[in-house]
């Protein structure tokens, strides 16, 4: 058996799972394990230095895998602001079929993208900004709750209240991200009018994330509540994991009058974070993760995984769900 929803089917995938697009991560290795086994794995644009390098990149995925993957393209405050047109135009150049936009005013990359044929599935954490990006043309929305991992916007809802919301609001389909990683998780987004879901951190911690092994034993070790919010200050919130490096910034965020980004700058910095992952320290820098670390119990593969989630949402659609279904004559 396999759950058919409007995401499986209009981009042609097994798996009503979507991989995030994560800042170092989402490499050939992980987008492909991520397709291969069934769901939607995506290359991270950023992660790649250059845009040429992301063209290698999408050309070296093509080698892992047959199936469909996407790149996701993030658009927020960055230290060297990144050429995002030219990111775009590569992943137009090399005939990507589906993209993740996330972030600011994604616009123009939108219409460029649609003006190629791309399937656009814009990531946000607001029913206003999906509604913006549905008139711009986004063909899906991920809808972004304030349980996930990385930049969960300044509004603080939680999926339990924006996927409804997003049922009564949009004309075009929606996923669910932000706190998910299970099937249980799954079966709920479905109930809540999602055609799927997103996951990050949950494919962070599998055997393909191309990271050190000792952040994904820290990550099963995590509770829910390992994670916290830098950035609240700045108007760029940010879910990280909660160790020495995000306290550091937190109390510097703190102090009397707050702090100008460039007070924490040498602290967050992308590149610091990069080594966290390579180094496997996870007190290197700052490293982002949503709370369902919290649910977080083990490392496998994604094929593993995918299987799985799968099959636990099918089982409390059919076992849990509709054994609560009685007739009122059996009572
Ligand atoms: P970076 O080193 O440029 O910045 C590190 C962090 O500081 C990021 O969270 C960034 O948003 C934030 N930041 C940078 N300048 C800021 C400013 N002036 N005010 C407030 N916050 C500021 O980041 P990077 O790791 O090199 O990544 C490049 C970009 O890609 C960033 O914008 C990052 O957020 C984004 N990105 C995020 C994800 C994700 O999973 N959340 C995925 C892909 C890309």
């Amino acid at each position: 058996m396999v759950l058919q929803t409007k995401l499986t089917q209009l981009l042609g995938i097994k798996h009503p799972i979507v991989q995030g697009g994560m800042q170092w991560v989402g490499t050939a290795e992980l987008a492909s394990a991520v397709s291969n086994a069934g769901g939607l794995g995506l290359l991270t644009a950023l992660t790649q230095p250059t845009p040429e390098h992301l063209r290698n990149e999408i050309r070296r995925c093509r080698t892992m895998t047959d199936k469909p993957f996407g790149v996701n393209l993030t658009l927020l405050p960055a230290m060297t602001p990144p050429p995002y047109a030219e990111y775009g135009d590569v992943i137009v150049q090399e005939g990507i079929k589906v993209v993740e936009t996330a972030g600011n005013n994604p616009g123009e990359h939108i219409k460029k993208f649609k003006a190629a044929g791309i399937f656009v599935i814009h990531k946000c954490t607001s029913i206003r900004h999906a509604l913006t990006a549905q008139r711009l043309g986004a063909d899906m929305l991920s809808i972004d709750g304030f349980e996930c991992a990385g930049h969960p916007g300044e509004d603080d809802v939680t999926g339990l209240i924006l996927l409804p919301l997003a049922a009564r609001a949009l004309k075009v389909p929606f996923i669910a991200s932000g706190g998910f990683g299970d099937g249980a998780g799954l079966a709920a987004a479905l109930a809540l009018g999602a055609e799927g879901i997103n996951m990050g951190t949950r494919f962070l911690c599998t055997q393909e994330a191309p990271i050190h092994n000792n952040i994904k034993e820290q990550m099963v070790t995590a509770s829910e509540r390992d994670t916290t919010l830098i950035f609240r200050t700045l108007h760029n919130s940010a879910r990280v994991f909660r160790n020495k490096v995000a306290k550091e910034v937190l109390a510097i965020e703190g102090k009397p009058g707050g702090a100008e980004f460039s007070e924490v700058a040498p602290l967050v910095s992308g590149q610091r974070g990069k080594l966290v992952y390579e180094l496997g320290d996870p007190d290197h820098g700052v490293w982002s993760a949503g709370q369902i670390v919290g649910l977080i119990n083990d490392i496998p593969t994604c094929e593993v995984l995918c299987k799985r989630i799968v099959q636990e949402a099918e089982q409390t659609i059919r076992g849990r769900l509709e054994n609560m279904i009685v007739s009122e004559a059996k009572l």
